[in-house]
């Protein structure tokens, strides 16, 4: 049995709970753990949907422990999420808070990336409502944590597609110019190209030279290599994999390039185990942080422990790839 953290001095009793954003699997074994860890520590849960906008609205539903029955494996989010530009306003705000404070709700949860925290932030500071932040993004880019909420199951995707891909390249004597999301950040282009084995990366973090690339490529094909695999990240500075190929195939125009743009199946599916896990007690470590009377932090995992981060930081900071990391990568592809 865990150790029971409820403080009966606790004054919060109801809490409410959301996702925002871009979704990513996992988010649903978030919310599972944060309703079932509200139950224990004898809180009621309100679940709103569609992210600041169901706040606005009043979007409100009681959550009971059966209410997240079986969701733990399913991808996307049973809250549903969204984008809430009237969410800058802090009159609308102001509604939001409102809307809880009249629903009995004490204290909110929100499971997002960081643009979600600079909303939760507000909330915060703007009307002292206890918010307490889990990371959930595929980008894995969030200061504060070692892995966010869907990073594991969107590499797993990539990985698969293009162990795929590399058939049809292996085949026809191709390469393929594979575009991995991640926005500015290349955690899905780095751990994809390491785990697949794929003769280049290109990430956001440091300079692509396209010479380079072709230098390489030629290199690679007088070792006989026959065909090739390049990740690139979607915020490339250089551009995206159409964009590169484009440019590589001018210079080296007897190659047969292809471009893959993997997009969206990046962000659906079952949750991998590793997501699920890392969910599970971050959405129970934001549950505890609201009854130990912590707001305006993000719950991370750093090292395999539980760290709490205050969104002003989370918010202005990026995780960043390992270079040594990156190096490998191009040291194993040799
Ligand atoms: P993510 O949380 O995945 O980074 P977004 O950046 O789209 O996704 O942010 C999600 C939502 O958070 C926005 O649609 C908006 O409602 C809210 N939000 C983002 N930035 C701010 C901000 N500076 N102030 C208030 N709310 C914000």
């Amino acid at each position: 049995m865990p150790k029971i953290y409820f403080k009966m001095e606790s004054r919060i009793r109801r809490i409410g709970v959301l996702t925002s954003g871009g979704d990513a699997p996992g988010m649903n074994a978030a919310i599972r753990a944060v309703v079932r860890s509200a139950i224990f520590y004898h809180c009621e849960v309100v679940g709103i949907r569609k992210g600041y906008t169901g706040l606005v609205e009043r979007q409100f539903m009681g959550m009971q422990s059966h209410s997240v029955s079986k969701i733990i494996s399913q991808g996307g989010t049973i809250l549903k999420s969204s984008r809430c530009p009237e969410f800058n306003d802090p009159h609308v705000r102001k509604v939001a808070v409102e809307n809880m404070r009249e629903a009995g709700i004490d204290a909110l949860v929100v499971i997002g990336g960081d643009g979600s925290f600079r909303g939760a932030n507000d909330l915060v500071k703007e009307f002292d409502f206890p918010v307490v932040g889990v990371p959930g993004t595929i980008d894995n880019d969030i200061y504060g944590t070692d892995y966010t909420i869907g990073f594991d199951t969107a590499i797993n995707t990539a990985l698969e597609a293009v162990d795929k891909l590399r058939d049809t390249a292996d085949s026809h004597n191709m390469v393929f110019f594979v575009e991995v999301m991640g926005r500015d950040a290349g955690f899905i282009a780095l751990h994809t190209a390491i785990g697949t084995g794929a003769e280049a990366v290109l990430v956001p973090e440091y300079p692509t030279n396209i010479k380079k690339l072709c230098d390489y490529l030629l290199n690679e094909r007088r070792k006989n290599k026959t065909s090739g695999i390049v990740i690139v990240a979607e915020g490339d500075e250089a551009g995206g994999a159409m964009e590169i190929a484009a440019q590589v195939k001018r210079r080296l125009p007897d190659y047969e390039t292809r471009v893959t743009t993997l997009g969206h199946i990046q962000r659906g599916g079952s949750p991998s185990c590793a997501d699920r896990v890392r969910a599970s007690i971050l959405g129970h470590g934001a549950v505890k942080a609201l009854l130990d009377g912590r707001k305006g932090v993000m719950v991370g995992l750093i090292n395999d422990k539980i760290e709490y981060t205050a969104f002003d930081l989370a918010c202005s900071r990026h995780n960043e790839i390992n270079k040594y990391w990156y190096d490998i990568a191009r040291i194993l592809s040799i």
